[in-house]
């Protein structure tokens, strides 16, 4: 046949519930494409049936990357943009919150010429508001202190041409914040506006513990703001503390102390501190 041009990635972790409806899906748009194409699902050690209900899909374009544990999806992302072949990749949740249905627009836009085509939510159902605004924060937060512009109410959903999947292949850090990384390599880049729908089945991964966890990595890896931020008002403070140290003993060198004890202490305490 003709050759392979297209690579969905999908990293899958306890998704037993979904995987079927979310193949069906995905393959009714596939089908539906003048190009061919691969799926390669990201097994990111699943304690459920996942593996099982990956090895029963009976698709010859179908192929499964079993990791040794759970990574964590950055990795499993990771693991799939490896071994992708496609002239172009997508990287899709299984679970049905990135709807298959954009991926003609994405290839429409890749043919234009654009490397990375991203999916924005416009609206995100089936989330608190809580989480809804601390994303918000964050994303203020991350774009004020950082000068790689992250797209806001951006997921992972997008495709990679593969120059673009070939630079991010060369950022090879163990701890990867990749909504950063997908703006870092640079390219033209376009949205594609979409509603976001809830969770079709199981739960999510992330709990608050894990998101505050995940924004300090983002921050962390993109700018070095907060460390500098903290060495001036360090330096500040120790400048300020000296000067005032050296006073205390000018001071009671030259007129004497009427307290006992006073300028000893307040001088221990300003050098400790
Ligand atoms: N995922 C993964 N490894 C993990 C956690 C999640 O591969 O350790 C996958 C998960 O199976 C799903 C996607 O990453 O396909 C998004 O996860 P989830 O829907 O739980 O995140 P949310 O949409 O709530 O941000
Ligand atoms: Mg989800």
């Amino acid at each position: 046949g003709n050759e392979l041009t297209l690579s969905v990635v999908v990293p899958a972790y306890n998704e037993e519930e979904v995987l079927p409806a979310f193949h069906r899906r995905l393959c009714d748009v596939l089908d539906k494409l003048s190009i061919s194409s691969e799926i390669l699902y990201i097994n990111d050690g699943s304690n459920d049936r996942t593996l099982d209900v990956l090895n029963a899909l009976q698709d010859s374009r179908v192929a499964i990357i079993d990791l040794s544990r759970n990574f964590g999806k950055e990795i499993a992302m990771t693991a799939g943009l490896d071994h992708a072949k496609g002239e172009a990749v997508v990287v899709i949740d299984a679970d049905l919150q990135d709807p298959p249905e954009l991926i003609p627009k994405f290839i429409e836009n890749w043919q234009e010429g654009y490397d990375v085509v991203y999916a924005r939510r416009t609206a995100r159902d089936g989330e608190t508001f809580i989480k809804k605004a601390t994303a918000k924060l964050f994303y203020r937060f991350i774009q004020g202190v950082s000068r790689v512009k992250i797209p806001e109410d951006t997921g992972d959903y997008r495709l990679l041409s593969r120059r673009a999947v070939e630079a991010l292949k060369q950022l090879r850090e163990t701890h990867r914040f990749m909504k950063g990384l997908f703006a870092w390599i640079g390219y033209p880049q376009v949205a594609v506006n979409y509603r976001r729908d809830p969770r079709f089945a199981g739960k999510t991964k992330w709990n608050y513990w894990h998101l505050w966890n995940f924004a300090l990595e983002g921050i962390t890896s993109f700018t070095i703001n907060p460390l500098k931020i903290a060495s001036y008002l360090g330096l500040t403070t120790s400048i300020v503390s000296f000067t005032y140290a050296l006073f205390v003993i000018y001071k009671t060198l030259v007129f004497g102390e009427p307290v006992q004890g006073y300028p000893t202490l307040m001088v221990v305490i300003l050098f400790l501190g």
